[in-house]
């Protein structure tokens, strides 16, 4: 008899169809289920609601009659209307709490997970080599590169001879440019799956009282497939070349940059990683991108992306529960509204009004700007995880519980990062064009025209000088404090600032 297998709504790509030993069985029946109950929970970015929804159910009608859609309140009430007590198999899922559940089931099998590159076994036997706390992303990266033969030369040397390129890459914007000189990056064109999501959202709010944020639509994101590869192609063919020099820089009017805008792709599945990266190297090998860029790009996905997953499963269930710095101020409401119109920073403003209206911002407002300004106020780093991973398309407790928790709130006091990602605002100065229509000057500390980021760099390092002053990386600019004359003026205003709208 032929097991029922069953998809996530985070495994929609063919590769979590492949049978095989570790795979469902061939022509297995397919059940998805919406679970409206993850909605109820939660209050999601409004684009984020749709692009998933569009996303399953386009998967859905490709596979036919071989799936049963069941569309109910929660996962259990809907595996039971689609195969009863009847044996079912599942790739591994991508959270804590959907593992445990689907390990709690007795009628399922679970299979390993896919969508990554590294089985986690192998990864818990480099990290627990490498010491286990305080591993670099830099030497996993140089390990997968040689162990999935990822840009390297035959010789075994990596090409361009050196591993890493970021001396080429993180270019400030070009000057006096509104846009980088690229061609836009993929839209996909809404059909009535849109039209009939958007009928559904429209309906659960008013109806059943269930609550987004944000603005939806048009939908920016592919949601199929096809929709995913065509994404991938324009963006190989025509952005890749110049991803690497601006991968760090940010301007006001181009969000995007050269940036691929394909994590939500990645994150539903519709891409697998293995395949983007193969093809970003055969980019490279036709001439079309320089190997900076390629290198950056590879980077991100066979490092970081990479990265961030092992680390979610091998720091185990409690990590997000750190709290190293004891933040604890809870996220004011202008920020979990997306109220960019409140902020009159104009850096912030800029990147708020983007995640309101797009559910997507670039690595650098996520962790510069977004992220940077919640450390230095001392938020929730779990309200914050939270936020992030309802706010964002490509959202998803696995990648947001490191990037949050580790790389951008340092609540894990250093297992992920070497030190706190925080800046003044010369940091953004030197990056962007955010500062130049700015109210507020990224050199003044005190003052009317005291910019947020560079007031709230100091008060940061001043309130936990304890800790960081013994942190090689942060000990000189603890010791910049003390020139600070106007240290306590400084910590006053930002008191007074509190948590309003900077
Ligand atoms: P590109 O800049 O084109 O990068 C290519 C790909 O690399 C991305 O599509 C993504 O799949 C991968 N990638 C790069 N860095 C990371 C990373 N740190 N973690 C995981 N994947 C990475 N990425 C998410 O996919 N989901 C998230 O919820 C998420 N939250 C983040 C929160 C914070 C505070 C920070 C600092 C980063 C976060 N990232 C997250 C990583 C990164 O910001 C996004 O992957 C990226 O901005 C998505 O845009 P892109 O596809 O154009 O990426």
């Amino acid at each position: 008899m032929v097991t029922a297998h069953w998809l996530f709504g985070d495994q929609l790509g063919p590769h979590f169809l492949t049978p095989g030993e570790d795979g469902p069985d061939r022509d297995a029946p397919v059940v998805m289920i919406e679970a409206r109950s993850v909605f109820r929970r939660r209050r999601f970015h409004r684009a984020k609601a749709h692009l998933i929804l569009s996303a399953m159910r386009r998967r859905a009608a490709e596979l036919g009659d071989r799936v049963s859609y069941v569309r109910c309140e929660t996962y259990r009430e809907g595996l039971r209307e689609a195969v009863g007590d009847g044996p079912v198999t599942v790739h591994h899922p991508t959270s804590h709490a959907a593992l445990r559940f689907v390990r709690s089931l007795e009628n399922a099998t679970v299979l390993p997970a896919r969508g990554f590159l590294v089985p986690h076994a192998d990864f818990r036997a480099w990290a627990d080599g490498h010491g286990g706390r305080r591993l670099r992303q830099e030497d996993f990266y140089r390990w997968v590169r040689r162990d999935h033969d990822m840009l390297m030369d035959d010789g075994g040397a990596p090409v361009g001879g050196r591993w890493n390129h970021d001396h080429d890459n993180r270019e400030p914007p070009p000057k006096d440019v509104r846009s980088l000189d690229v061609p836009p990056p993929y839209r996909p064109r809404e059909d009535d799956v849109d039209d009939e999501v958007r009928h559904d959202l429209d309906r659960w709010e008013r109806e059943e009282g269930i609550r987004f944020v944000g603005r939806d639509g048009p939908r920016r994101f592919p949601a199929s497939r096809r929709e995913a590869l065509a994404a991938l192609r324009r963006f190989l063919q025509h952005r890749l070349a110049l991803f690497g020099p601006y991968e760090d820089a940010m301007l006001a009017a181009d969000p995007v940059m050269s940036h691929s805008l394909l994590s939500s792709s990645l994150n539903l599945g519709l891409l697998d990683p293995a395949e983007v990266v193969a093809r970003a190297e055969d980019a490279w090998r036709a001439g079309t991108a320089p190997v900076n860029s390629v290198e950056g790009f590879v980077r991100q996905i066979a490092g970081w992306r990479e990265y961030v997953w092992q680390l979610y499963w091998y720091f185990g269930e409690d990590y997000r529960r750190h709290n190293a710095l004891n933040h604890r101020a809870p996220l004011p409401e202008w920020f979990l509204e997306l109220d960019g119109d409140a902020v009159t920073a104009h850096c912030l403003a800029t990147a708020l009004t983007q995640v309101r209206d797009s559910g997507w911002t670039h690595h650098i407002p996520r962790l510069m700007l977004l992220g940077s300004f919640a450390l230095q106020r001392g938020w929730d780093p779990l309200a914050l995880t939270d936020w992030f991973h309802r706010c964002f398309v490509d959202g998803y407790d696995w990648v947001m519980v490191p990037n949050v928790v580790g790389m951008s709130q340092y609540a894990d006091g250093g297992m992920m990062t070497t030190k706190p990602y925080t800046s003044g605002g010369s940091y953004v100065h030197r990056m962007s064009d955010l500062c130049g229509g700015c109210a507020y000057r990224p050199a003044d500390r005190v003052g009317e025209r005291a910019c947020p980021y560079t007031a709230g760099y100091w008060a940061f390092l001043h309130r936990h000088r304890d800790r960081l002053k013994g942190n090689v990386r942060m000990s000189q600019a603890v010791r910049g404090l003390d020139r600070l004359r106007d240290l306590d003026a400084l910590l006053d205003q930002e008191r007074r600032r509190g948590d309003s709208p900077p």
